[in-house]
């Protein structure tokens, strides 16, 4: 019915986040800009089918391939969407837990330095800004920590969401029983 495989290929933003949220895991593809988060979900996410929804992982050593499109109910403005991630908690997390459902949300990712966060903000080198010194180039002041300037950031989820009951971790072996995944990695494994 669907093909796939005029679909363009969208890779254009930063990663995915897997946050628990309204009772059920949400897989939040991640955006530095507001805007072109909301217009995306409008033009191609929003006409999306929700049974059609694909989500696919597949995974490699210590990375995996996010992979996710859908029938649509406006053709021309569709995309599907690809990402090679390394491996994190959050996605074991997700794995496990995520029970053949979840919701499908966009977010909006700010860094953060030591002036736009309170002092019990932690940095991710797991220590709080105020344990570093806004006199000396932000460095950290805790005991034998090696991390030069606070950085954190915030994840801003849009409101707008979709239920994804459509999920597979997939390994190499089987990329080729699945057109989705096949044609991905066909079209964008090769072309970098
Ligand atoms: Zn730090
Ligand atoms: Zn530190």
């Amino acid at each position: 019915m669907s093909s796939q495989s005029s679909i363009p290929w969208y890779d254009d933003f930063v990663g995915v986040a897997y946050r628990y949220y309204d009772l059920r895991m949400n897989v939040v593809p991640l955006f530095t800009d507001r805007k072109e988060a909301a217009s995306l979900w409008h033009n191609t996410i929003h006409p999306w089918v929700d049974p059609s929804i694909k989500i696919r992982f597949l995974e490699t050593d210590e990375k995996y391939w996010f992979i996710m499109g859908s029938d649509s109910q406006k053709p021309d403005t569709n995309l599907s969407f690809f990402k090679e991630l390394p491996k994190s908690e959050n996605y074991e997390r997700f794995k496990k837990g995520h029970d053949g459902e979840a919701y499908l949300r966009l977010g909006v990712y700010a860094k953060k330095s030591l002036d736009d966060v309170k002092k019990d903000a932690i940095c991710d080198c797991s220590h709080e800004a105020q344990d570093h010194d806004e006199g000396d180039g932000d460095v950290c002041l805790f005991n034998k920590c090696d991390c030069k300037k606070f950085s954190s950031f915030q994840v801003n989820l849009l409101k707008k969401k979709k239920i994804i009951t459509d999920i597979k971790f997939l390994e190499e072996k089987d990329v080729k029983d699945d057109p989705l995944v096949w044609n991905c990695i066909n079209v964008n494994k090769f072309s970098k």
